[in-house]
């Protein structure tokens, strides 16, 4: 097993949650990391993709700020959330975080679209090893739609998830649920199907696609790419988890 560089290693923060409710188990403390190499034309988050922005932080720094929230966090059974951006682009950092944290007793978990560098992937089996719960982001399980929406090969994800599987690791799984782009019935056979042969996810959940980061994107100078699509609502995540999952 290929090991994570140990030494002084900084990680680049864009920012930090004390309150988590939603990124995994009880409350959680979330890292959200700088950098991303997805594009994806909904992201709410377009503020974290440069790589070289963001603050350095070691990871001495973040236990001490997590220390102060860790009696609520530990009476709560929730942890250590580190989302992003990508944090897997940021691996080094992350074993030297979660190292820390497994001396604590800190549960960890990553929020990840599986966007990694693939000259990193050696590393990935230390990482999954200091890691109790990977809650995987799947924009669409059809290739060419997947390289449209994030600009990325969903290969790379699928692989991913197989090494968690091969592994035995639990993990989740949340698919954001966009009008008129990744919800047609034929789509949502067929991620039924690709589920259905995932024995190691333990939550699977629909997000409503909202706009609620768009003003990230005009503050940034960029074009929305979707200005015409509406969030989605509760009839339209009832209706595609029916079709998925083959429920009347
Ligand atoms: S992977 Fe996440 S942070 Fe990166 S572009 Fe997609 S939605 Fe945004």
């Amino acid at each position: 097993m290929k090991a994570c560089k140990s030494d002084k290693i900084t990680g680049n923060v864009h920012s930090i949650e004390t309150f988590g409710t939603h990124e995994g188990p009880g409350i959680r403390f979330v890292v959200f990391l700088q950098g991303c190499l997805g594009r994806c034309l909904y992201c709410q988050n377009p503020d974290t993709w440069q790589e070289d922005a963001g603050n350095n932080m070691s990871a001495e720094e973040i236990m001490e700020k997590l220390n102060r929230c860790y009696p609520y966090i530990k009476s709560s059974a929730g942890g250590i959330t580190v989302s992003g951006g990508e944090p897997l682009l940021q691996m080094d950092f992350l074993c030297s975080l979660f190292r820390l944290c497994k001396k604590r007793g800190v549960h960890t978990a990553i929020d990840t679209g599986a966007f990694f560098r693939p000259e990193d992937e050696s590393k990935l089996p230390m990482l999954l090893s200091l890691t109790d719960l990977f809650i995987v982001d799947i924009k669409t399980a059809e290739k060419k739609l997947h390289k449209l929406l994030t600009s990325r090969n969903l290969d790379q994800v699928t692989r991913f998830i197989g090494l968690l599987e091969g592994r035995k690791n639990k993990y989740w799984i949340r698919y954001v649920l966009v009008p008129d782009l990744n919800d047609s019935a034929r789509q949502l056979k067929k991620l039924g199907k690709v589920l259905s042969g995932f024995h190691y996810c333990v939550n699977f959940q629909f997000l409503p696609y909202h706009t609620y980061g768009r003003h990230k994107w005009d503050y940034l100078g960029l074009n929305y790419p979707l200005p015409d699509i509406k969030p989605a609502t509760d009839k339209d995540i009832k209706r595609a988890e029916r079709i998925t999952f083959g429920r009347k």
